[in-house]
This record gives structure tokens, C-alpha cells and sequence, in this order.
């Protein structure tokens, strides 16, 4: 078995709720094995993806609802259901190492009871480890031929050291006016570095509320319910946000694939809303979970490839870092526009819920098994 770091699961419980059934609107891909399974005996409920590699997969209700095993919230072929469903909450994600992360827009992991996370993705990880270790040997060479180009063009900057000073600045993090200053740091310097960066007061609001409005809406800028996150709230409604350019569409997706309108806003009416009490240290945490996910290196990786690596791995990391958490802040002001959430601790877990979803499917350069 290969190595496997358990760290963002350690002492973690993750529970399955019966009425939530969210990660049942991810359509389960089929991996070859259990084809014949789904062959023999639900021959209609077999598909192939729209994606490139057309990998098999399941159907959805009215193809866009649940999935089509879904029913009154409970899987009706579960000791049969697909690996895909097995491991969510779970994602391993495969660079030159596998790491185990945990989607937190699973509601059961935020309930602190249920079965032991390490433990639940270690037994996971066993009945998948042939797949672990194709993926590891195909994504090291990935990684290598990325490094190697990243010293080649002088932007591969020490990714521990710039951890080390994310982590021993994490509550500036979640200060608008030092993500400013970093944001303009990295565009202007060739290789920045958090030394003696103070928050800029002055800052231009309206370009800070532009670029989180950006980040946030571009998840959401479809009108089909299978393209945008799903956020499961605390009465266990699926909730969807559907954006154009002039309006966001807020709907609840019923177990049968139908939408009910609940409202809607033009996206000028949402504005960047402070944090309130107890906001900024769940802010914090998940900034730090972000902070040590490989995931989230491999999505900023990914980007330094796709501008060419013209930016230095710092500029690209820590810009990266503002832009993720500047789209959470505007959609934790969204969800308080549309239900009043808050911006407290409460709001910000909330938008937690709703983001890491999109977060986990950021291109990388890696990729989840
Ligand atoms: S999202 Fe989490 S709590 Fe909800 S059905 Fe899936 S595993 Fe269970
Ligand atoms: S097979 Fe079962 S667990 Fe998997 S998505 Fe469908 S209903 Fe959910």
C-alpha cells in the first residue's frame, strides 16, 4: 500500500444524516468492475458520462435530479452502491503523494459524531489501493515534468516556506484590507513574500467586491441544476443558485429533480458583509485546512500552467489564497441576502458548506481516485 497521509481526517467523525442524500446529486461514475453488476441487473440505469473519457455512470432523475436509486432520501441498492458513493465523503487526492481530504460540504462532518474518519478512509483506501497505486505512478511523472519546467523558467519558490508564513499570518487572512495588499503584491512584485506586509486601509472596495462577485458567480453561471453546487441547509433543503449576468435565481431541487423558485436578486444587491462574531476563527480553520490540502496546491499548480508560469509559485499561492477566500466571503453574504444566515460563526460554517464542493472540483494538475 502506498503511503497515505490521514492528517486532515485525524480525530475527525463523520455521520450519514437520513435525510440528507446530498452527495446523491453528483452522479456516481461506474468503474469498469462494476459494470456488469449495473449490466445484469439495472441494464436502464447504466449510462455513459458527457465527459471525455465517457466513463459509465448512473442515471439522474429527469437527468438532472438525484440519482435515480435515490428514494425518500435513502439509497435503495446500497450494499451495491458504486465505489464513487462508498467513498464520500472522502477524496484522495493523488500528486506525487495521496492525501485524504474530507469535503465539508458533507453536513456529517461538521456534527462531530458518527464513525472515525481516519479509520473509515483507511479501510477506503484498501479496497481501492490497485487504483491508488496506478494513479500515484502516472501523476509522479506529472508532477516531475511540472517541477522540472517550474525551475526552468526560476518561479518554483520552497511550497513549505510559503505554507510556514500562511499559517503564522492566518488571522490577517481574514482581514479585507491585508488581502488587498497581498493581491496587489502579487501582481506587482516578481517574487512576494509576506515580510512586513501590512493591510492596506485605503483599499478599493469596489474592486475587492468585483473580483469576490467573480470568483463566486462563476461556479454558479449555469441553468442546469448538474452544473452548479448544491448547498444542503440545516432543514436539509437542496438549495441551487443559478446565475446569469443580471440575475441569480435561487430554487430548492425536490427529491423528484423538480425546482421551486424562492427568490432572486440582482448580483449588485449582494455586497461584501463583515465578519461577525465567531466568523473569522471558522474562517481561520478552514484557511488552514486549505492551507495543508495538496489539492489546493495542485489547483495553483494548474493555474501557473495555464499563464504560462509567468508567476512565481508565492504570487500564484498566496493570490490564489485571497480569491478562495473572497469568493466564500461573498457567498456567506449571499446566503445571509437570501435566508439570514449571518456572518458569524454560524454564516461562515454555512458557506463552508455550500463551497468546498467547487473547491474540491478546482482543476489540478493531480487528481482524485
Ligand atoms: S453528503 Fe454526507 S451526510 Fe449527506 S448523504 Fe452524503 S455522506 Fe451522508
Ligand atoms: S447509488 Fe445510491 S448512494 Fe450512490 S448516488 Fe445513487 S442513491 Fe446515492
Amino acid at each position: 500500500m502506498p503511503e497515505i497521509d490521514y492528517s486532515e481526517v485525524m480525530g475527525r467523525k463523520v455521520e450519514c444524516p437520513e435525510q440528507c442524500g446530498m452527495c446523491c446529486l453528483c452522479q456516481p461514475e461506474v468503474l469498469p468492475q462494476e459494470v456488469p453488476f449495473f449490466r445484469t441487473n439495472h441494464p436502464k440505469s447504466l449510462i455513459r458520462s458527457k465527459s471525455q473519457d465517457r466513463h459509465f455512470c448512473l442515471t439522474m432523475k429527469k437527468g438532472h435530479g438525484s440519482c435515480g436509486f435515490l428514494n425518500g432520501r435513502r439509497c435503495d441498492i446500497y450494499p451495491n452502491r458504486p465505489t464513487f458513493c462508498r467513498q464520500f465523503p472522502y477524496h484522495f487526492y493523488v500528486s506525487d503523494k495521496i492525501h485524504v481530504e474530507l469535503d465539508l460540504s458533507c453536513r456529517g462532518a461538521w456534527t462531530g459524531k458518527g464513525n472515525d474518519a481516519a479509520e473509515e478512509a483507511r479501510q477506503l483506501a484498501e479496497a481501492s489501493e490497485k487504483r491508488l497505486e496506478n494513479a500515484l505512478k502516472e501523476a509522479t511523472s506529472v508532477y516531475r515534468d511540472f517541477y522540472s519546467i517550474c525551475r526552468d523558467a526560476g518561479v518554483m519558490s520552497d511550497v513549505s516556506m510559503i505554507r510556514m508564513a500562511l499559517s503564522m499570518n492566518l488571522d490577517k487572512f481574514t482581514d479585507l484590507a491585508y488581502l488587498a495588499k497581498i493581491m496587489e503584491r502579487s501582481l506587482e512584485e516578481p517574487k512576494m513574500n509576506l515580510d512586513g506586509l501590512s493591510p492596506d486601509r485605503q483599499f478599493d472596495m469596489s474592486e475587492m467586491e468585483e473580483a469576490a462577485r467573480d470568483a463566486a458567480l462563476s461556479s454558479m453561471s449555469s441553468d442546469d441544476p448538474m452544473c452548479v453546487p448544491v448547498y444542503c441547509d440545516p432543514q436539509w433543503n437542496w438549495n441551487m443558485f443559478m446565475a446569469t449576468k443580471d440575475r441569480i435565481r435561487w430554487s430548492v431541487m425536490d427529491d423528484e429533480g423538480d425546482l421551486e423558485e424562492r427568490g432572486s436578486a440582482s448580483p449588485d444587491e449582494i455586497r461584501l458583509k463583515p465578519l461577525e462574531e465567531g466568523g473569522a476563527e471558522v474562517l481561520r480553520d478552514y484557511i488552514r485546512t486549505l492551507n495543508n490540502r495538496e489539492s489546493f496546491l495542485g489547483s495553483v499548480f494548474y493555474m501557473m500552467d495555464q499563464l504560462d508560469y509567468e508567476d512565481d509559485l508565492a504570487n500564484a499561492y498566496y493570490g490564489s489564497m485571497c480569491v478562495v477566500i473572497l469568493d466564500l466571503l461573498w457567498r456567506a453574504s449571499m446566503l445571509d441576502h437570501f435566508m439570514g444566515t449571518g456572518m458569524g460563526a454560524d454564516g461562515i460554517r454555512e458557506a463552508i458548506i455550500f463551497y468546498d464542493m467547487d473547491r474540491l472540483d478546482a482543476p489540478t494538475i493531480g487528481a482524485f481516485v
